[in-house]
């Protein structure tokens, strides 16, 4: 059978493809989705709440995306924050924001959103196929033809079949939450079939573990600015600021999530708790009052630098330092005491795997897609859209505004 554009993938990025394609084109669109499910991470997002974007500027934006976010700036630009919501509301789904900048849909349930976006695309009589896997891809020479692998579903075996179309929409998303269906195995299909290059994949939206982790008991506790040093073998270090988060196993938290694509296993990290402190600046601060001062050194830590007591004394205890008075404590104690709060040296174990990582780091390699129409720029009339792309943003719903803007980009080079 032909249809002249094929989508394979019924995630956010395939919904808003559909949802937002021209009426008069969607007799045309065949989206095909290898689960029983339709949008199932975009129900997740938001802890089902869905934070589908960010407000500010767009240029603001371009820093959410990693090394790679001035490179989807058209893409941004041409289809942005502004024009997503209203898109949403126009389909009956009004957003606000919250005092966070993150915009949420008023009733806060990602189910409103998936069925919005499921009605628009039935009235463009767009046609959405599940349990239909695309197993492979062939470039023919106007076009492409897909096959769908043979699949069971309520007990029928459905055979193997293939479909030509003239342009192929590449929507499969990254590997992250595999059982969602977006398990990036559709990535080696393209590059066994068709030889694209595809970008090394790394969890990224993931937590941290390190070595020897010593803050199993005070999970929970948070910091609103903390400061973070990566060191990586031959590459040059890393500096960024954020909100931190201790959890039983692992530090998490924007200021951890939104650079774990940066970390791996071996890096070794300086954690700042009193950014922006520095570790003389902390030194300064003991020296100006440390003389006749009774006070144990975890009470200072706790009252000068606005830290919860049992977390200041946790961090002491190893040391020898946690009920010591201050007054007692010697040049070289005041420098290890700085350090460990200023400057917490861990040894990185690993970032958390796919199965917790909130998106994926890596995919198709950029340097081969036209990021203004989103197609290929070895074979025409293939176009790829949302997190298959090499293309990965920090938490706070930008990762669902690449999914809108591609996908919407994409449209455009097609129905234009
Ligand atoms: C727990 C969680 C919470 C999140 N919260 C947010 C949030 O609040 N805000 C935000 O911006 N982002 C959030 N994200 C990220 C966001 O959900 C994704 O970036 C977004 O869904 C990517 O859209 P996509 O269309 O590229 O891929 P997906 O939504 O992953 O969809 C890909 C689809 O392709 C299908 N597929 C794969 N291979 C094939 C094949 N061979 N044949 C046919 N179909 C195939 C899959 O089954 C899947 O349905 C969250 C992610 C997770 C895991």
């Amino acid at each position: 059978m032909y249809k002249k554009t094929i989508v394979v993938g019924a995630g956010a990025s395939g919904l808003f493809f559909g949802a937002a394609a021209p009426a008069s084109a969607g007799r045309d669109i065949l989206i095909l989705e290898k689960t029983d499910k339709i949008g199932t991470k975009l129900l997740m997002a938001g802890s089902g709440h869905c934070n589908l974007t960010h407000a500010g500027s767009i240029k603001e934006f371009l820093l959410c995306y990693g090394k790679n976010g001035s490179r989807i700036r058209t893409c941004l630009y041409k289809h942005n924050n502004l024009e997503y919501v209203r898109f949403m509301e126009s389909l009956g789904v009004p957003c606000s924001e919250r005092e966070d900048g993150k915009i949420f849909p008023v009733s806060m349930d990602s189910r409103d959103v998936k069925k919005a976006l499921l009605e628009a695309a039935a009235s463009n009589s767009v046609t959405i196929m599940k349990n239909s896997p695309v197993t492979s891809v062939k470039a023919l020479s106007e076009g492409f033809e897909v096959t769908i692998g043979s699949t069971e579903s309520n007990g029928k075996n459905r055979k193997q079949s293939t479909y030509t179309c003239t342009n192929l929409v590449i929507a499969t998303g990254g590997a992250s939450y595999p059982t969602t269906g977006s398990d990036g195995t559709f990535l080696q299909v393209l590059k066994n079939d068709l030889g694209l290059k595809i970008t090394e994949l790394h969890p990224s939206l993931s937590p941290m573990y390190v070595q020897n982790y010593p803050f199993e008991e005070l999970s929970g506790i948070s910091f609103k600015n903390a400061g973070l040093k990566i060191f990586n073998k031959n590459s040059k270090s890393l500096e960024a600021e954020g909100d931190l988060l201790l959890t039983h196993r692992s530090f998490s938290g924007p200021l951890i999530l939104n650079n774990s694509r940066y970390i791996n296993t071996g890096s070794g990290v300086e954690i700042n708790f009193v950014f922006p402190y520095t570790v003389s600046s902390v030194l300064s601060s003991i020296k100006e009052v440390f003389r006749g001062n009774n006070k144990t050194v975890s009470s200072f830590f706790a009252e000068k630098f606005g830290l919860p007591k049992r977390f200041s004394a946790k961090v002491l205890e190893p040391l020898g330092l946690s009920e010591k008075k201050l007054s007692s404590l010697t040049g070289g104690e005041m420098e290890v005491a700085a350090r460990a709060f200023a400057a917490a040296v861990f040894s990185v174990s690993g970032v958390g795997s796919f199965r917790e990582a909130m998106a994926t780091s890596g995919g198709i390699a950029l340097d081969d897609v036209n990021l203004s129409t989103m197609e290929s720029k070895t074979y025409k009339g293939l176009y790829f859209i949302g997190e298959v792309l090499d293309i990965d943003g920090n938490s706070g719903g930008y990762n669902l505004q690449f999914a809108y803007s591609s996908a919407r980009t994409a449209l455009d080079a097609i129905y234009t």
